[in-house]
């Protein structure tokens, strides 16, 4: 079975100047192909410790995928290193050097004597083209290993990688692999983890594998199959289950966030929704507006920090603010009543509460929030307490968990 080793050429990586983003693109790309990945591995602009990477790399897997130390300059290595480890020459590629050339009269720069080296390939290798640069990358094949070349920059990498590497690779394991992704809100992953414990071991095609990222989770169902078609049709049935099982709780299926799902919904409705934000400060309407098509659901969101906003504005009560505060289920219904009667809105939505660090109190301690919606036929508020402990930066996330309870709660 394949497994493949990540192999990241560059001494700024070494020395944290840049961060390894190339790894975490490709790692999922593999993972979606269900190719095992077992090693990264960062080396220097070195030629003898990239070999001694390169030898040890292809001791543990058949795949090895480098990136960087493919440009012009001379301490660019990475294919010089590879041909001669396959036991192949560079040699010119014409085609390639074709490309360079139209590539510098496109940028209206004159090429340099070093950018032909660029040109220069393992002899009988798989070129990849580059749109979106000068160095193309390589595929050499030989004694089953298999080293696939890219460029360093992420932006010539990965839709190297997308459109060129990912097919190679799929068609040469002659099965596909799809997945479709579930996701949750409202539910923790050890919670659900306990609810699909039993199919998610005895399952084996599709699988079924979780993943939580703030106060989400993610269901990834992946089937392997001969083509395209047959993946789906053992998808759809398990898919189709889990939103039976799970309806309140899953909010979308392959979409890309809570706010998509969230604009998406609301469009399929025809119904227009405004904001009342104060802990939030205008999180939840920058996320619904991220959304391209929000302005189809989407009029007006009033950031209404301070308590004489809240008044005048919203036309919360003087004596709810008085005999509640400001942070109280009861200005949360009345901000986000008021918003939606301002802006003529079917729906209201609003956040108050304390993000912290300072201003808690034994009663109202940091992370304490109210969210309140408010509609002709539907009006309720959720309290929330989403302090998770002492770190960095709990105020954001407080503010991001705030906002993401306001999304579902309107589309619920
Ligand atoms: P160039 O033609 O630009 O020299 P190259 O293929 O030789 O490309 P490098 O010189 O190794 O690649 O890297 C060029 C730039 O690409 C780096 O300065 C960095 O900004 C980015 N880069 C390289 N490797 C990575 C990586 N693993 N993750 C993210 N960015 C990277
Ligand atoms: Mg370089």
């Amino acid at each position: 079975k394949d497994s493949a080793e990540i192999l990241c050429v560059g001494t700024e990586i070494l020395l944290g100047n840049i961060v390894n983003t190339n790894s975490a693109v490709i790692s999922r790309g593999l993972a979606q192909l269900g190719i095992n990945m077992y090693h990264h591995t960062v080396v220097g602009d070195n030629p003898q410790r990239l070999k001694e990477a390169l030898e040890i790399a292809f001791s543990r897997n058949n795949i090895v995928i480098t990136t960087g130390g493919l440009g012009p300059t001379y301490d660019d290595l990475t294919k010089e290193t590879i041909a001669e480890y396959f036991g192949v020459p560079l040699e010119l590629h014409s085609p390639s050097l074709v490309l360079i050339k139209d590539f510098f009269k496109r940028i209206g720069r004159e090429m340099t004597e070093n950018n032909i080296k660029q040109a220069l390939l393992p002899k009988g290798c798989i070129v990849l083209e580059n749109h979106n640069g000068t160095a193309p990358g390589a595929i050499i094949e030989g004694e089953g290993r298999t080293a696939v070349m890219l460029p360093g920059p992420p932006r010539e990498m990965e839709p190297m990688f997308r459109e060129q590497v990912m097919p190679y690779l799929e068609k040469r394991s002659q099965q596909v692999l799809r997945s479709h992704c579930v996701y949750f809100f409202g539910i923790g992953e050890s919670a659900l983890e306990q609810q699909l414990r039993e199919r998610m071991i005895s399952m084996e095609n599709p699988t079924l594998a979780p993943y939580a990222k703030d106060g989400e989770v993610m269901l990834r169902v992946t089937a392997s199959a001969k083509d395209e078609m047959q993946a789906e049709a053992l998808l759809k049935p398990a898919v189709d289950q889990l939103v039976k099982e799970f309806p309140t709780l899953i909010y979308g299926v392959d979409v890309d966030n809570l706010q998509t799902a969230a604009v998406g919904e609301l469009s399929k409705k025809g119904l227009k929704v405004a904001t009342a934000e104060s802990c939030t400060g205008g999180y939840i309407s920058k996320r619904i507006t991220e959304v391209a098509g929000s302005s189809q659901v989407f009029d007006c969101g009033v950031t209404s920090y301070a308590n004489e906003i809240k008044e005048k504005v919203l036309g919360v009560s003087h004596e709810t603010l008085q005999t509640y505060g400001a942070v109280s289920p009861q200005t949360a219904r009345e901000m986000a009543q008021g918003v939606r009667e301002l802006a003529g809105a079917d729906i209201g939505v609003s956040t108050t509460g304390i993000a912290g660090p300072g201003g808690g109190t034994p009663e109202k301690p940091v992370g304490l929030v109210y969210v309140g919606v408010s509609s002709p036929w539907h009006s309720e508020v959720i309290t929330l307490h989403l302090a998770r402990g002492n770190y960095d930066n709990e105020r954001e996330l407080i503010r991001y968990l705030a906002a993401s309870h306001a999304l579902h709660l309107v589309i619920k």
